[in-house]
């Protein structure tokens, strides 16, 4: 009903009326206030006072009337003299009273009454006159006689009739007083029933205006509430012309803009904005939404050479080759599953209800898809992709356990040059391990609890050792000693590789100069990450741990394997270079798994490559094996490159590789990894020997 009044003017109106019905009651109860006063003032001015005045005349009369008698009474004329005085007194207040009694307010009726009074008042005087003369003239007693006849009747009829009015006035004056009780009671109810009535009026006014306001307020908090509990669906009722209505009004505008900001934020919070697929945060959320006791897989995708691709045609084409990965990925990928962009060129799938035969159909199919060259600014591009697997809940309860998991695995496909490759194939370390471990690793740093052990190589024309590899080994206070293979992975993705190696340099530059000092001819070797190679402090720190310990560079070989060189291999081959050129030696490992080892062993300045374990095994009942062997120890002779056979265990295999004409060998076959304190008696025993 005030939809269209303004809540001012509403409160105004209110506020008006009220005043309005307060200066009423107010007024009324003035104006009747006054008229009582006034009655009451004419009460007391007029009719008391002719009572007063009537009884004053006749008291006065009666007076002068005693007076007269004692005259008649005094036959001695000289004492006549003073009474005479005093009754002129009472003649002269007598006739005061009576005038005075003309004077007042006079109503016709008792304008006649009084009248009256005044002419009997006269007729009395004068017949007082005549008594007093006779007395003088005639004496006492023809004046009694005078005095009795007419005189006494003239004063009884004056003191009849002062006494009616007065009673008259009384009479009037009570009829009055009754008529002034009476308008007040009158007054009183009418105040009373004017005040209720303002009460009424302005309760039940006031109640309709805050019913008008309250409601739709509300109504407006209620819709507030909706939008804060993220509701932006729901209708905001349409509101009247009132500041309500502009209120609801702007709620909605408010609303509509939230729900479209929300959608924006989420949109930047949960969708990738270089290829418009999830992101690793959505997928987390995906994860964690599946209901208990889902099974399924967890996929994680790495473009090959990514890396080199974008520094060589620039970040505008390594984009661009993304977002066209991205949509081969996802016409690939069912709509039921989910698929996402970790980070740079690693993607994960989320496959629900897997099993491995499907998962693995699955990474068949995105590596079928990604198969098809790519043209990008008339370059054609052939685009390669390793994936790593792993399965829950078997694999891992939580999305972060998994993705790490399967990120492993992708990268143990990388380092064995495997297209993908099945986390749960990897170990059976329960997740939550390999995280404490990853938590752990730097303070195991500090506890000095990382420590070197030493494989010896054997030169098998000289049958000396020759060199030993170190190999990290970290002795855990509870674990107890942990296999590089189960942390250098973590190390590596983490960074960690970094504090990792320049501590094994430091020491094993340290062991070796040592070695030299006291005549042990042994070259150490050193695994080196891709992160150490592109690392550019490597080269001067190296450089300077040599200068200090004293040993000569030629007594130091580093060990690279090809994968390290994939993600930026200008900068690797710079440091490589600098190494060499510094008389470092440089070997590459686990040749033979890598992918274009014949290209790195042209460009490398390498000494030395170390055939993988591999090729090794049982190469003297493997014809595959030997052929591949054989054809590298030449090729190595070709070049002028030393060969490390890795992995031999059997004499069999010994006696293969002497008969191959293999430089050198190293395995388990001649001894395992060992500390430092064995190695040396170790290696001086078996120099001795020879
Ligand atoms: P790698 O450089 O290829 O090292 C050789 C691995 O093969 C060593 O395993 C060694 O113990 C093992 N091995 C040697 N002979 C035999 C054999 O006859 N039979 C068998 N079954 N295994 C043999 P380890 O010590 O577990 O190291 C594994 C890998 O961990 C290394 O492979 C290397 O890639 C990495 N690694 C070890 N220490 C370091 C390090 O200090 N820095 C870096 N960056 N990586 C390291
Ligand atoms: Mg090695
Ligand atoms: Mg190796």
């Amino acid at each position: 009903m005030f939809g269209s009044i303004s809540i001012r003017s509403r409160l105004a109106f209110s506020f008006s009326v009220l005043l309005c019905l307060l200066i009423a009651v107010a007024a009324v109860s003035l104006q009747r206030f006054e008229g009582l006063t006034a009655t009451t003032q004419r009460v007391v001015d007029y009719e008391v006072r002719r009572v007063f005045l009537a009884q004053r005349a006749n008291q006065h009369a009666q007076a002068a009337a005693i007076g007269l008698l004692n005259l008649l009474q005094t036959p001695d004329r000289e004492k006549r003299v003073p009474l005479y005085a005093a009754m002129d007194r009472q003649l002269a207040d007598s006739d005061r009273a009576v005038g005075d009694l003309e004077k007042t307010l006079l109503t016709p009726d008792t304008l006649a009454d009084i009248m009256r009074v005044v002419n009997l008042r006269q007729r009395y005087g004068e017949l007082f006159q005549e008594t007093v003369e006779i007395i003088e003239l005639g004496g006492p007693l023809s004046a009694r006689v005078h005095f009795e006849r007419q005189t006494q009747m003239a004063l009884n009829t004056l003191l009849n009739e002062t006494l009616a009015l007065a009673s008259g006035q009384l009479q009037a004056m009570q009829a009055e007083l009754e008529q002034l009780s009476l308008a007040a009671t009158n007054a009183r109810r009418l105040v009373i029933a004017l005040a209720v009535s303002a009460l009424l009026l302005g309760g039940v006014l006031a109640w309709t205006v805050a019913r008008s306001i309250v409601q739709p307020v509300r109504e407006a908090v209620s819709v507030a509430q909706t939008i804060a509990s993220g509701d932006y669906k729901k209708e905001v009722p349409h509101g009247g012309r009132d500041e309500i209505g502009a209120l609801l009004r702007a709620l909605t505008v408010m609303r509509d803009s939230i729900g479209s900001r929300e959608e924006r934020i989420l949109r930047l919070a949960y969708v990738d904005s270089l290829t418009g697929l999830s992101n690793r945060t959505h997928f987390l959320e995906r994860f964690a939404a599946l209901p208990e006791g889902s099974t399924g897989a967890v996929v994680v995708l790495n473009i090959d050479r990514f890396a080199p691709i974008n520094s060589a045609l620039g970040h505008d084409v390594g984009d661009r080759l993304l977002r066209e990965i991205s949509v081969r990925l996802d016409r690939a990928t069912e709509k039921t599953n989910v698929i996402a962009r970790l980070w740079g060129d690693e993607f994960a799938f989320l496959l629900e209800g897997a099993d491995r035969a499907t998962a693995v159909a699955f990474v068949e199919q995105i590596l079928s898809v990604l198969g098809a060259p790519t043209v990008l600014d008339g370059q054609r591009l052939d685009l390669g992709a390793t994936l790593g697997f792993v399965f829950y809940p078997q694999n891992g309860t939580d999305a972060p356990t998994l993705l790490r998991r399967a990120d492993l695995a992708m990268l143990v496909a990388k380092r064995r040059y495997e297209r993908f490759a099945c986390g749960s194939a990897l170990d059976d370390e329960p997740a939550h391990e390999q995280l404490s471990l990853i938590g752990e690793m730097r303070e195991a740093l500090a506890r000095r609890e990382f420590v070197v052990h030493y494989q010896p190589k054997l030169n098998i024309a000289q049958n000396r050792i020759c060199g030993a590899e170190a190999l990290i080994r970290w002795q855990h206070p509870e674990k107890g000693l942990i296999s590089p293979m189960r942390f250098i992975p973590f190390a590596e993705q983490t960074g960690f590789i970094r504090e990792i190696t320049p501590w094994l340099l430091g020491h094993v530059i340290g062991h070796a100069a040592q070695w030299q000092r006291t005549g042990m001819a042994v070259v150490a070797s050193v695994n080196l990450s891709t992160r150490d190679l592109l690392n550019r402090d490597l080269v001067p720190e190296i450089r300077s741990m040599l200068a200090q310990s004293g040993l000569p560079a030629d007594q130091l070989c580093l060990e690279i394997t090809e994968s390290a060189l994939l993600d930026e291999p200008e900068l690797a081959l710079k440091h490589l270079n600098e190494l060499s050129a510094h008389g470092l030696k440089l070997s590459i490992d686990d040749y033979g798994t890598g992918q274009a080892s014949l290209a790195y062993v042209k460009t490398l300045p390498v000494n030395e490559l170390k055939i993988d374990r591999a090729f090794i095994a049982e190469v003297d009942s493997t014809p595959k094996n030997a052929a591949i062997v054989r054809s590298t120890i030449l090729l190595c002779r070709e070049l002028g490159l030393s060969v490390v056979a890795e992995g031999a265990e059997t004499s069999a295999e010994l006696a293969w590789l002497t008969g191959s004409g293999c430089d050198v060998v190293q395995g388990y076959g001649i001894a395992k990894p060992m500390p430092l304190s064995e190695f040396l008696p170790w290696v001086s025993r078996f120099n001795r020997q020879v």
